[in-house]
Parts: structure tokens; sequence; C-alpha cells
């Protein structure tokens, strides 16, 4: 068994997408490399059913590889589980352009049209055309709408996705 930095990349990232388990579950990976999902189990306390979905589910997200091995026991097939330390960076990166992509997109829908609103919090926005055909009455409670100001929104979103393309420019893929 090895020490385990807490603040280890994979820990930490596991511990976003899934909190507590996912955090168990990801030290117990590193603290022995190739467990099978009941030695993890074993190591942590956790219920197998909460660490197999937690193993497929980090699978799936391409940072563990799992490698089919023969239980020389129990005569049957068991899974040994690594944690693949070198994919986290590209994870981070791949979730930081999918948060860019949604803020473009934002900004986008944004500078799209002036907004009108009734200033009730219940009622959504309507875009200018809507407004004109509604004669500038809330379609919800038919108070009269006024011009929203989302020029601050605008310079939020614009600073966001500054920030967000420089980091994911300086981030190496492989
Ligand atoms: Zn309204």
């Amino acid at each position: 068994m090895r020490n385990v930095d807490t603040e280890d990349p994979f820990i930490k990232i596991a511990s976003l997408i899934g909190g507590e388990e996912y955090n168990q579950v990801a030290k117990a990976l590193l603290k022995t490399e190739d467990s099978t999902d009941e030695e993890i189990a074993i190591a942590t306390g956790l219920r197998i059913n909460i660490i197999r979905k937690v193993l497929y589910d980090l699978f799936g997200k391409a940072l563990i590889t799992g490698i089919r091995v023969k239980d020389e026991k129990k005569g049957w097939f068991v899974y040994r589980w690594r944690a693949k330390r070198d994919h986290v960076d590209n994870f981070i990166d791949n979730q930081k352009k999918k948060i860019l992509e949604k803020l473009q997109n934002r900004l986008e829908y944004e500078e799209s049209s002036e907004f009108y609103h009734c200033g009730k919090q219940q009622c959504d926005r309507v875009k200018f055309d809507y407004a004109i055909e509604l004669f500038f009455k809330c379609p919800v409670c038919n108070e009269p709408l006024n011009m929203v100001d989302n020029s601050k929104l605008k310079d939020a979103l614009r600073f966001k996705i500054d920030q967000l393309s420089t980091e994911t420019t300086t981030t190496t893929t492989t």
C-alpha cells in the first residue's frame, strides 16, 4: 500500500464528479493499484454495488482502465482497476471546453436581441420581436414589459469566456 496525496488531481476530479464515495474509491485505487471491486469494498467499507457504479462511471469517463484477469482461488474472471492519471488533464480540458461552449451559446443568445421583462421573478424574459406582438404586456401576468439591461451579464459572460479560452489553449491535449 502506498501513501496517497489527498491533493492528487485524480482524487480531486473524482470528488468533483461524485463526492465522498468517488473520493474514497479514488483513494483506494491509488493506494492499491490494480484492485478488484471486492478489494476496494474492504478498503473503503462501501457497499459493492456502490463501488461498481463508481467504477463503471469512472471507466466510462476514461479515468480508469480495467484488466480482466482470472481469480486463481475462485476460478472465475475479475476486473482489476487502475487509475489513468495521465488522462486527468485531458478530462479537465474537455470539461472546460464543454462549459466554454455553453457560455458562448448563452452569450450569442444574449446578443441576439433586446429583452423585455415585467420585473416579476416567476415570469420569463421575452425577446423584442415577441414583446412587440404582446404590445409590451407580460404574457403571464399582463403587467407592462420593460427593457432589460443585460450588458452586465454579457460582460460577465465575455470575461469568463476569455478566462477559459486562455486556460484551455495552454493545456496540452493528447
Ligand atoms: Zn409577468
